[in-house]
């Protein structure tokens, strides 16, 4: 039976299967060869290109695209993936809007920039299809342990395979690909990507994968560092940061985090609940994400309710209107005082803040939202005690090459320090990690 929108309470069932199935579809469809060629025919290919500039793996990026319109879609997809062995997931998950399209020069001129993610994915998903293009090197007899399959360990472990060495790569889940495969939002990946990209990418050979291992629980650092010749960690932020309110404790009071891994792990989303009305804590990618999805999935209402101005935000302007577009409401400079309810959340009391040069500051001014469901997403932290590693800013410290403080062991992506929390930046740091292990093992 399917329920209404206006069906109260966290239920499951709020749209048809049909309805879900639209809702859940491709965010930007892909080109076909005919759109290529004409999105392609828009680039200048410049001369120090501002967008290569502005890719963290520093794809070629006029390079590809030449090549694209010069009718070799399969070299083009080489360009991308010698820099970024997950250019595919980055097609479809990059915030292009503040990265390489923002300082397209078509953009900078002319208010629309070449439609960069979109021509890398048409160009990726050719070569995907086909048998993987890169062959390991002679085998060099070293070892290596990565721990965390998401993009950073999954981009450190490809390259270190293709230098030669073996690599185990450990995760606590019971699957690989981190948050390509847990947290990035439904539309942005459909179809199972994110597992047949991290099939292709593991199909180089000389990975071997082993799950349900969690490094300060199961999985010891000080013994890895003993069995094997590097050790390479992964783990992204595993931890969630509190609201620090009353009333935080009700039920349906949830981890927006948890609720998307959920979702994207959901084989059926007409059975996963949500309430009618939603209330979002959060300025980020996380909050948007969690509360698009929650209006797609069929809430009546949904305010993301941010602290701080609009233009702080973490959120790109893209993704503040991917929400409005979709019927969220944002609201800014309002903070969550207690969440209301016999046993369950039923409201949630927020006040106003401003911030006049002296910090963030309630007004004294208050309000009520019906709320009954609530999804906190106030950021992601380091999940690992007494590991002996440096920390910086709550992360792993590392130097420009992710060498952490102790030897022998590099780290990177959004576990370690420094970067912004981007799936490409996790690309950039896993490869630049692997390229520096690789050296160091053959040269000492
Ligand atoms: C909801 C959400 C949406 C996002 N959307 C986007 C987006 O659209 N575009 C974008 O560019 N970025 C997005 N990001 C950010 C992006 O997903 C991350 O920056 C990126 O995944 C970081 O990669 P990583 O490999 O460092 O960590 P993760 O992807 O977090 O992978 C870490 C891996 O380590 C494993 N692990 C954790 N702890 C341990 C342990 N102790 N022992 C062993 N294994 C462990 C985990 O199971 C996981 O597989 C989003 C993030 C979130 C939370
Ligand atoms: S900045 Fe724009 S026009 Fe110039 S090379 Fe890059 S994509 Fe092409």
């Amino acid at each position: 039976m399917v329920n209404s929108v206006l069906t109260p309470g966290v239920t499951s069932s709020r749209l048809s299967k049909d309805e879900l199935a639209g809702n859940f579809s491709d965010l930007h469809p892909p080109l076909d060869g005919h759109e290529a060629l004409v999105a392609a025919d828009r680039c200048y290919f410049c001369y120090d290109a501002p967008c290569v500039t502005a890719c963290p793996t520093s794809i070629d990026i006029p390079l590809f695209i030449r090549q694209i319109s010069t009718g070799m879609p399969e070299s083009a997809a080489k360009t991308i993936f010698d820099q970024n062995i997950l250019g595919g997931m980055c097609a479809r998950v990059c915030p292009t809007e503040t990265l390489c399209e923002q300082v397209c020069v078509r953009e900078t001129a002319e208010g629309k920039p070449v439609e960069i993610g979109l021509l890398q994915r048409f160009a990726t998903d050719r070569l995907m299809s086909e048998p993987h293009p890169y062959k390991r090197a002679a085998e060099t007899g070293k070892q290596v342990a990565v721990v965390g399959a998401g993009p950073a360990g999954l981009a450190c472990a490809h390259r270190l395979a293709m230098n030669g060495h073996g690599v185990t790569l450990y995760d606590a889940r019971n699957k690989a690909g981190g948050l390509n495969e847990f947290g990035i939002a439904a539309y942005k990946t459909v179809d199972g990507f994110a597992q047949d990209e991290v099939d292709w990418l593991l199909s180089i050979g000389g990975i071997s994968q082993v799950f349900g291992k969690r490094l300060g629980e199961n999985l010891d650092l000080d013994q890895l560092r003993k069995d094997f010749d590097a050790v390479f960690l992964a783990i992204g932020l595993g931890g969630v940061n509190a609201l620090g309110t009353e009333g935080e404790e009700k039920d349906n009071v949830d981890d927006a985090v948890n609720f998307i891994s959920e979702l994207r792990q959901s084989e059926d989303l007409s059975k996963l609940s949500v309430g009618r009305n939603v209330v979002v804590v959060g300025g980020g990618m996380t909050a948007v994400d969690a509360a698009v999805q929650s209006k797609l999935l069929g809430a009546q209402h949904v305010t993301l309710a941010y602290r701080r101005g609009q233009e702080q935000m973490n959120a790109s302007g893209f993704e503040q209107d991917l929400a409005t577009s979709s019927g969220v409401t944002i609201l800014t400079n309002v903070q969550p005082l207690k969440v209301i309810g016999n046993g369950a959340a039923q409201e949630v009391e927020l006040g106003y803040t401003k911030d006049d040069g002296n910090g963030l500051e309630l007004t004294g001014e208050t309000f009520r939202l019906p709320a009954d469901q609530v999804f906190k997403a106030i950021g992601q932290r380091l999940d690992l005690d007494d590991s002996g590693l440096e920390l910086a800013g709550g992360k792993i410290s590392v130097d420009e090459s992710g060498k952490t403080s102790l030897n022998g062991v590099w780290a990177g992506g959004d576990c370690a320090s420094g970067g912004d929390d981007l799936t490409v930046t996790a690309v950039a740091e896993g490869r630049d990690a692997a390229e520096d292990i690789h050296d160091k093992l053959m040269n000492s």
